[in-house]
């Protein structure tokens, strides 16, 4: 038997770097919230206790706003999991408690780790957890996901509640008020539901704040309907103040204070600014936070297109030169025909080496990409950007999808996906594919290489921003037309700066160039020797020596008028235009097949205009 497992908490908790703990597994932790936008399982086995993960996206409570929040409640209320896991941030405890607290509403069997314990130590705190772990009725266990600290006792209960069924749901008691209006809606919902399980105490809470989501879960009648808004009616006409809902979420958050008050030791008040507020200060000022921001991102941009990149790119090219040359004195040791050369130096060496040359800049556009989500400044260039996109009628939230499309545009549609509001999250899925993605990039750098060689890295940095100002300008024109509308507000909270790690950096770098290498690998190795066919064959299936003469010469002869008006009427640049459509990267290996590398690309290109 395998139990299942949710792990739910606030976003940015890390709930992923405890889910790639526990089991081993790759996913990506960034620090910022959002990171994880569908759920991932995994499975473990702790003493005979087989258990099955689920990583959820984050949530603060169990009424979502956003899709991905829907995503994590609608996993937890559909009761698909045996016990849930809730992680909760230890500098973060009041706030994330809240959840806690919902979740023990549900009655769903809880396990709590208070992560993040290496910070709260570091600044000096102290959080009593099995003071807390009493006052609550569940385990309760600190925990530091990132150094493993407390894992194995976090796993010790959870195998315990899991399969020793010891018991891990409690009920917390609100005021007294509270207590006699949540009894009288269940005592309605008892009508229908005569042996509620342990549900009915969350659903009774959904019903009294009046929740709109609370109707899809259970059916009433119309007089039940009113006696319930009447109960809800009274509950606000008793002590406190505000609506039904804030009397609830204030009646949560007064139990909180008292569990908090017992259990934590906050760090002595010293009106120490801590590090992270002294850098924001700069980063986020007024005057200085657009030159700063500009400047990380072009010296990012010179870094990956300038001296250091042209380095790397150089080295990788040198060894595909000896590669080629190796395999050349092994064909002509093997005495091969001179087909197999052309074959394999033309075709396969120069189109996938033409393409893998351009690995070591993608792995450190990557590199900085990770570095600025993994120490949190992505969130302040949210911030940043937030005055610029909200003339595009974005709020800052889209800076981040935005910003991600300019590595691969599929993960940064799905990071689309944490925007509360629909509109925005449409326009923002719109915009996204003008962000140059990486595949782009080799393409860029060919060009930039051959035409501007001594201004490389400016160039490139231009065409990227071609990109972005097109996206401006698209915007402006939907705003004007098919999105019309309010302009969103933007919440988003900043996380603290954290070094990035070194172990969840190195992963994200392997993937990436595990998939590149892949693709190399696949659809670049047989677009090149399609290429190298289509080149040297003619629709009789005879070889040709004139290219012209091939099928792809004389396809691209029919098809280049077509692009002539842009520049380029040659029948090498058409097909190789063409070739872009299976992958952008194959581009560069068509277009090294065709015209042989630089200069000769130069004039065949300039030769156009
Ligand atoms: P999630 O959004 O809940 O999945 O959170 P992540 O697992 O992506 O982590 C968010 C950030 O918190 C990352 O920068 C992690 O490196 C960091 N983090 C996670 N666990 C710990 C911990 O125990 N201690 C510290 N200091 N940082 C942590
Ligand atoms: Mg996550």
């Amino acid at each position: 038997m395998r139990y299942r497992v949710a792990l739910a908490g606030n976003p940015n908790c890390g709930k992923t770097t405890l889910f790639n703990r526990l089991t081993g597994a790759h996913q990506a932790v960034g620090n910022w919230p959002g990171v994880t936008v569908e759920k991932k399982t995994g499975t473990i086995e702790y003493k005979g206790c087989k258990m099955e993960l689920v990583d959820l996206p984050g949530i603060y409570s169990l009424s979502p706003y956003s899709l991905e929040e829907a995503v994590a409640r609608d996993n937890i209320l559909r009761g698909e999991q045996d016990a849930v896991l809730n992680i909760v941030d230890g500098a973060n405890l009041e706030r994330s408690l809240y959840l806690t607290l919902q979740l023990m509403e549900l009655g769903v069997p809880l396990v709590v780790a208070v992560n993040m314990m290496d910070e709260v130590w570091a600044r000096g705190g102290e959080i009593d957890c099995e003071k807390l772990s009493a006052t609550l009725g569940i385990p309760v266990e600190p925990i530091s996901a990132r150094r493993g600290e407390g894992v194995e006792r976090l796993l010790e209960d959870l195998s315990g509640v899991l399969c020793k069924r010891l018991a891990s749901a409690s009920k917390v008691v609100y005021d007294y008020n509270t207590e006699a209006a949540l009894a009288a809606v269940l005592s309605v919902l008892a009508e229908n539901h005569p042996h509620p399980e342990g549900r009915a105490r969350f659903l009774g809470a959904k019903l009294l704040e009046n929740d709109p989501s609370a109707k899809g879960y259970v059916s009433l009648s119309q007089d039940q309907k009113r006696r319930i808004a009447e109960i809800g009616a009274r509950y606000e006409a008793g002590p406190g103040s505000g609506d039904r809902e804030t009397m609830l979420v204030d009646a949560r958050y007064r139990v909180i204070a008292e569990v908090a008050r017992r259990a934590v030791k906050k760090p002595p008040e010293d009106g120490r600014v801590t590090l992270s507020e002294r850098i924001d200060r700069v980063v986020t000022d007024r005057v200085l936070a657009f030159p700063v921001f500009f400047t990380i991102l072009f010296l990012v941009f010179s870094a990956v297109f300038g001296p250091l990149g042209q380095g790397m790119k150089g080295s990788m090219e040198r060894l595909a030169f000896e590669a080629a040359a190796w395999l050349s004195r092994l064909l002509a040791l093997w005495q091969a025909p001179q087909w197999c050369f052309g074959l394999l130096l033309d075709g396969v060496v120069a189109g996938v080496g033409g393409v893998l040359a351009f690995l070591p800049q993608i792995l450190l556009l990557f590199l900085f990409l990770s570095l600025l989500e993994d120490s949190g400044y992505m969130a302040r260039g949210a911030f940043i950007m937030d005055r610029l996109l909200r003339r595009l009628g974005l709020s800052g939230k889209a800076f981040i999808p935005l910003l991600m499309g300019f590595g691969c545009t599929t993960p940064a549609v799905m990071a689309a996906r944490t925007m509360e509001n629909d509109r925005d999250r449409r326009l923002t899925i719109l915009l996204t594919p003008f962000m140059s993605c990486s595949a782009k990039m080799p393409v860029y750098a060919l060009f930039a290489g051959t035409f501007f060689p001594r201004w490389q890295g400016l160039a490139v940095f231009f065409l990227y921003l071609l990109g972005a100002a097109a996206a401006v300008l698209y915007g402006l024109l939907l705003r004007k037309t098919l999105f019309r509308g309010g302009n969103p507000a933007f919440v988003m909270e900043f996380p603290p700066y954290r070094l990035p790690g070194l172990k969840s950096t190195a992963l994200r770098l392997w993937e990436k160039s595990r998939g590149f290498l892949a693709k190399a690998g696949t659809v670049i190795f047989t677009m090149s020797l399609l290429i190298w066919f289509l080149q040297n064959f003619d629709f009789h299936f005879r070889m040709v020596t004139d290219a012209a003469q091939s099928m792809f010469g004389q396809a691209g002869a029919a098809i280049a008028p077509i692009f002539a008006p842009l520049g380029f009427g040659s029948w090498q640049a058409a097909v190789s235009l063409l070739t872009g459509l299976v992958a952008k990267e194959a581009v560069v290996a068509s277009l090294t097949a065709l015209y042989g590398g630089g200069v000769p690309l130069q004039k065949a290109l300039s030769g156009a205009f």
